[in-house]
């Protein structure tokens, strides 16, 4: 099954950076893999079957050998804007849903985004990152919550189409009911750091499950989803604190549609027995593809077989180069389609069904789902 001509909804992705990030082979190699070890970069990643298969696909998309020095001289002798146009053509992706918290100084901005790429570009609030803004604004905790919660509160209206939390990274996913004088306590320590530094990384456990609480109310006001990081991810996260059967309680209060990102890897079968039971739980099965790779049809076999179909949502989670989102695409398709294959030979689906479910998880879902 070719799914090549169904076009990509990828409802969670990050900024592409400038293409001096990723011109040498240091820049280009680290970003695939999750590690930030050198070591990790220089003498494994090139063993890793996402670098090596992925190299050896992308010199045959630009006419050159596989090799990391030859790629990177064909891929400089071109511009970089028609070379991003290329592979997201090839990719056939039609919207992107950005999160811009995961940043830095050579990331493109929103309206750069938007004029680079050959598609609709619309962008997700990263709620920790806003509440760190905040911390750092105001002086009491009254006027920070204040602003927090008007702020997520006009979230829609100020263009929004999704909100965001990484608290798997911070204080984990079983996020408790925090009353207001706990959360107030625990913002002092955060505001004197803010004030010594000028910046501030909220981990502080209170407080992140108070403010996370007050966004869940807010989304649910503007039927506005809420992704949350679930399962691996970078280094900082304490894979136990992330595994999704913690969410159990946020997911029971809350009125909003949560999507539980990265199918929640290695959790996925935690994952999907969380999007079968709950009508709130959507899966995303980003990140998991495409660094699962040839595990890729093991794990939808898997998620498939027990979360209804209509429930899980690909994307890819890429970042930084466009070479990330072309490969999560190819690989994404090529394990849904293998695996929707096997479904029609074993007469489990007939081949419309096969086909249609194939179009609800690259597209329709979220197309439906963030009213893109
Ligand atoms: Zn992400």
């Amino acid at each position: 099954m070719d799914l090549t001509s169904i076009p990509i909804i990828d409802h969670h992705a990050h900024p592409l950076l400038k293409p001096e990030a990723t011109a040498d082979p240091v820049g280009f190699r680290q970003w695939f893999t999750e590690s930030t070890d050198p070591v990790i970069h220089t003498e494994h990643v090139p063993n890793s079957l996402f670098f090596r298969t992925g190299l050896r696909w992308l010199a045959e998309m630009i006419g050159c050998e596989p090799t990391l020095d030859d790629y990177l001289a064909a891929r400089a002798a071109q511009s970089y804007d028609v070379w991003c146009l290329w592979l997201f053509e090839a990719a056939n992706i039609s919207v992107l849903l950005c999160d811009y918290g995961y940043t830095g100084p050579l990331a493109y901005p929103h309206q750069a985004m938007k004029s680079l790429l050959p598609c609709h570009v619309e962008p997700i609030l990263r709620l920790e990152v806003l509440a760190q803004d905040l911390i750092v604004q105001h002086d009491t905790f009254a006027a920070m919550r204040d602003d927090f919660v008007a702020t997520v509160g006009r979230a829609r209206r100020d263009g929004y189409v999704a909100l965001k939390s990484i608290i798997a990274y911070r204080s984990g996913l079983a996020v408790e009911v925090v009353p207001e004088d706990q959360a107030a306590a625990a913002f002092i320590p955060l505001k004197k750091e803010a004030r010594r530094n000028g910046q501030v990384r909220l981990a502080s456990k209170p407080l992140g499950d108070y403010l996370l609480n007050l966004a869940v109310e807010q989304a649910a006001v503007q039927s506005l989803p809420l992704q949350i990081h679930t399962g691996f991810g970078d280094r900082d996260a304490d894979l136990r604190l992330a595994n999704p059967l913690h969410l159990r309680g946020l997911i029971e209060r809350a009125n909003c549609p949560l999507v539980l990102l990265h199918a929640g890897w290695p959790y996925c079968r935690e994952t999907a027995h969380l999007a079968a039971i709950y009508s709130n739980v959507w899966l995303d099965l980003s990140l998991a593809i495409p660094f699962a790779t040839t595990g890729i049809p093991t794990m939808l076999r898997d998620i498939m077989g027990m979360a209804p179909l209509s429930k899980l949502m690909f994307a890819t989670d890429a970042f930084t180069m466009p070479e990330i989102f072309w490969l999560a695409a190819r690989w994404g398709r090529w394990g849904l389609g293998r695996v929707l294959d096997e479904f029609i030979v074993d007469q489990f689906l007939t081949a419309d069904e096969a086909w249609s479910a194939a179009e609800a998880i690259l597209g329709g879902t979220a197309r439906r789902l963030y009213g893109v």
